[in-house]
């Protein structure tokens, strides 16, 4: 059975480093500076950001509840934890919705996806939610460890009845995702790779990760993908985070203006800079 090995203690005791901050620099190295360097407020937070928490909360429920009673809990309770934490999150935020969206709106479309997530959703033995890690990053060629442990939280951890693990991730988009987008996210081959680190693994040095993408779409759906990472893909992104380490390490802090900037929520502040 996985036992979750990282102790509150070892997210305080190390420099460490998330798939969340590794995105941020990858995306805009600048807004990296602003948020993780500066620790400059936000002019505002975009809608995505407590729609992703009220929807997770809600996944989360639905889980824990089947694993410790083996009920699925009724879709009604589920909506109303849904609702309740996605007010909780919006009240007095300074929350940016998308174009002709409000408070409301945004709620019923998370109300609708609840519904197709809970129609969807199709678990075998859940094994950990919500599941901490902090681990080495070893490059196992050299036995090089980066002077940064990786940290992050598994949303879900799976097993069938041969005991074959699966790594779990639930994403709310309003595009569908590419086989690219797939066989190429990091995060996926992160959190595999913290999998192994911890001493689990799908099949020989190769880990299944499996996406479950909730599509905020008119009519919302639910769509799911599959991955499988193993030794090169580690590789790669050691190499890629032993390089962003040293970027941020030398202050490469430069912008990247392009889509994401829409949803920065330090425009003003970069505007200022230039
Ligand atoms: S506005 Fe764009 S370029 Fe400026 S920090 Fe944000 S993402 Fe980067």
């Amino acid at each position: 059975m996985l036992q979750p090995k990282t102790k509150r203690e070892d997210f305080d005791r190390y420099l460490h480093i998330s798939y969340t901050q590794l995105n941020t620099y990858l995306k805009c190295p600048q807004k990296y500076e602003f948020q993780y360097v500066r620790g400059i407020p936000w002019e505002f937070v975009p809608e995505y950001f407590p729609f992703g928490r009220a929807i997770h909360e809600a996944a989360k429920l639905f889980y824990k509840t089947l694993k410790e009673t083996g009920q699925r809990i009724p879709l009604a309770d589920l909506t109303q934890h849904f609702k309740q934490t996605w007010d909780k999150e919006t009240q007095g935020n300074n929350i940016r919705y998308k174009e002709n969206q409000n408070r409301d709106t945004t709620r019923e479309k998370g109300t609708q996806l609840v519904r197709v997530f809970y129609e969807n959703v199709a678990p075998q033995r859940i094994i950990g939610v919500e599941v901490p890690f902090s681990v080495d990053l070893v490059l196992e060629e050299t036995g090089e460890v980066l002077p940064c442990k990786l940290t992050g939280i598994f949303d879900l951890i799976e097993s069938d009845e041969e005991d074959t693990l699966v790594i779990v991730e639930l994403k709310t988009s309003s595009k569908r995702f590419s086989d690219d987008q797939i066989d190429l996210d990091l995060q996926g081959t992160l959190y595999s790779y913290a999998l192994k680190q911890i001493g689990f693994r799908t099949n020989g040095d190769e880990t299944l990760v499996r996406y479950d993408q909730l599509l905020k779409h008119k009519n919302p759906d639910m769509e799911t993908y599959y991955a499988v990472k193993g030794n090169i893909d580690y590789t790669w992104a050691h190499h890629l985070v032993r390089k962003v380490l040293r970027a941020i390490d030398h202050e490469v802090f430069h912008p990247i203006p392009g889509w994401q900037c829409k949803e920065c929520p330090f425009g003003t502040t970069c505007q200022k800079k230039q």
